[in-house]
């Protein structure tokens, strides 16, 4: 007999390739919501230039001058037929200003000269000894030189940041308009020269969402985040482009031919919101595959559509979500506009990615729409005040009603129109806890009703075998679509209990399914490990807490659809307490 754990479950059966390429790894066993040890390094200096640097290395005076001259990229932009448009990315028109990115003057042997930022223009202005040969690198990172908090790095050989450089001969005076450009590698059929275009493209998504996080928050503070990109991550190495929350890396899929997610600024971003999410506010996702149309857990429909409507908000307000792929580049594998109702995601509800990525992104977009009954303009700081607010403290699971109760809250005088909005989804908002969810499927040949999520199991109850619906309480498959990830709507149930007093509750989950096992997750804000259970056995855990308060967990099954039974004993307090 086996305990899984649930990524013990995904190494068996798989994850599967989505084509949203947007899966994110949930990481297991930890402290489910502690916060997370982060490295806190210098913001960027969008406008500092490198001149202001050179006593670092002693050069100043008559022994050195000042390079300048502007860093780009080539861009190649989505078309609107599909695919990238490779063959013109390189004309000079297309550069794309390298903002912010890390820039030094290095000698022939590659010591370090000068070292400064570019700024949100691409220039740069870096002092260099006169009369001498010297390199100018432009480094695929952001934020202080010597301890980037950003970099792009190459996950197939040995961590490398990107780079590109420039030699410059120096002489006695002043050197400007030293430009280059980061090229893509295209020859006009197939990638035969170097992709040096590739880092820069995704450091500079990076660069508008720092910008964005700014606009709610001037002093926000970056934690340390590492991007893995590399012409060999591809669906047979890497899966896909997502989010690490074990290790807050993202990594990217760069297979040409297949998909490439360089130049999909969307996709980009999308993954920096789940680091955004993760590391500002609190994500209780489950992560795992999910596509369109899928009946997802509603932490993970809500994690998904924030990011798909976020990723829009990054980038100025483009809500079309493209990702290009297949032979040539020249193929879209996703298009996605969040601003329209989207044909075939099924029933909408708050188990619905769209529905959630449609909501938000109402509230935060300015023009009114009419089909959706939206007239919300609030724009993205009262979205970012509850992300890293009341949503990273909500004692429920993260969802799109502890997002939309909060956003009420705070913003009293559009709740109505917050509730309008909601309604066009099909979604109720009374409180954190999905009290009336309007649940109105069909869940194991049985009509579900409109009660809360949550079903409440209060201390003294013995043996609790129907949820709040008088249904029986089990985990389900119905919604699961054999792709082995246990995300999706109803795999779990969701129960909360009050503490009567101050003290401890015994809580016992015995399954009455035979041949399962249960585990148990917390949210994040009851800040502890899963609890895995053994086959046909109960499991046990306490809760403690103070009189009065809330405390959520869900349970899950690890064979299979399983029905349990739920007990709750108040333990005595102890002597001494
Ligand atoms: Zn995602």
């Amino acid at each position: 007999m086996r305990n899984f754990s649930r990524n013990d479950w995904l190494a068996v059966f798989g994850v599967g390739l989505v084509a949203v390429a947007v899966l994110h790894i949930s990481g297991c066993g930890g402290a489910g919501g502690a916060p997370p040890a982060v490295v806190i390094d210098g913001q960027i200096a969008p406008d500092r230039v490198g001149s202001q640097l050179a006593a670092i290395t002693g050069l100043g005076g008559a022994t050195s001058v000042i390079v300048s001259g502007k860093a780009t990229y080539s861009s190649p932009l989505a078309i609107a037929g599909g695919g990238l448009d490779l063959d013109n990315a390189d004309n000079p028109g297309r550069r794309t200003a390298i903002r912010g990115a890390v820039i030094e003057v290095r000698s022939a042997a590659g010591a370090v000269l000068s070292r400064g930022n570019t700024n949100a223009q691409g220039d740069y202005a870096l002092a260099a000894p006169i009369n001498q040969s010297v390199t100018i690198v432009a480094i695929a990172a952001l934020g202080n030189g010597a301890q980037p908090n950003v970099s792009v790095v190459d996950n197939t050989n040995a961590q490398a940041i990107y780079a590109v450089d420039l030699p410059v001969t120096v002489g006695a005076v002043a050197l400007a308009n030293q430009n280059f450009n980061a090229s893509t590698g295209w020859d006009g059929t197939r990638y035969s020269g170097a992709r040096s275009a590739a880092p820069f493209a995704i450091l500079d998504v990076v660069f508008s969402a720092q910008a964005l996080i700014r606009t709610a928050s001037a002093g926000a503070v970056f934690p340390a985040l590492k991007l893995n990109w590399s012409v060999n991550n591809s669906p047979a190495t890497v899966v896909t482009s997502f989010y690490n929350t074990a290790t807050k890396e993202i990594t990217l899929l760069g297979a040409a031919n297949i998909d490439t997610d360089e130049f999909d600024t969307h996709v980009l971003a999308h993954e920096w919101t789940h680091y955004f999410e993760d590391n500002f506010g609190r994500s209780d996702s489950l992560g795992g595959a999910h596509g369109l149309g899928d009946k997802l857990d509603p932490t993970v429909a809500f994690g998904e559509g924030l990011a798909n409507a976020m990723s829009g908000m990054i980038l100025g307000g483009d809500p079309v979500y493209v990702d290009t792929g297949r032979q040539g580049q020249a193929g879209n594998l996703l298009t996605l506009n969040v601003e329209t109702e989207q044909g075939g995601d099924g029933t909408d509800g708050f188990w619905s990615e769209t529905s959630v990525q449609e909501v938000i992104w109402d509230i935060f977009d300015v023009p009114a729409d009419g089909a959706h009954s939206d007239t919300l303009a609030l724009g993205f700081t009262p979205i970012f005040n509850v992300l890293v607010g009341r949503q990273k403290n909500t004692l429920a699971f993260t969802s799109l009603h502890s997002f939309l109760a909060a956003l009420k809250v705070e913003n009293a005088g559009s709740a109505g129109a917050i509730d309008t909005r909601a309604a066009v989804e099909g979604i109720t908002i009374n409180d954190e806890f999905q009290t009336t969810a309007n649940v109105l499927l069909t869940v194991d040949g049985q009509p579900s009703t409109t009660n809360s999520l949550y079903t409440t199991v209060n201390a003294g109850q013995a043996n609790v075998a129907v949820d709040v619906n008088s249904r029986p309480l089990r985990t389900s498959d119905e919604f699961l679509n054999g792709d082995g990830s246990l995300n999706k709507l109803f795999n779990r149930a969701f129960i909360r209990t009050v503490l009567p007093a101050s003290g401890r509750v015994q809580l016992t989950a015995t399954p009455t399914t035979s041949g399962i096992s249960l585990f148990i997750d917390f949210p994040g804000s009851e800040n502890r490990a899963n609890v895995n259970g053994s086959r046909n056995v109960a499991v046990t855990f306490t809760i403690t807490g103070v009189a009065n308060t809330t405390h959520c967990f869900a349970v899950n099954s690890l064979e299979g659809p399983s029905t349990f039974s739920l007990s709750a004993l108040a333990l005595a307090k102890p002597a001494n307490n």
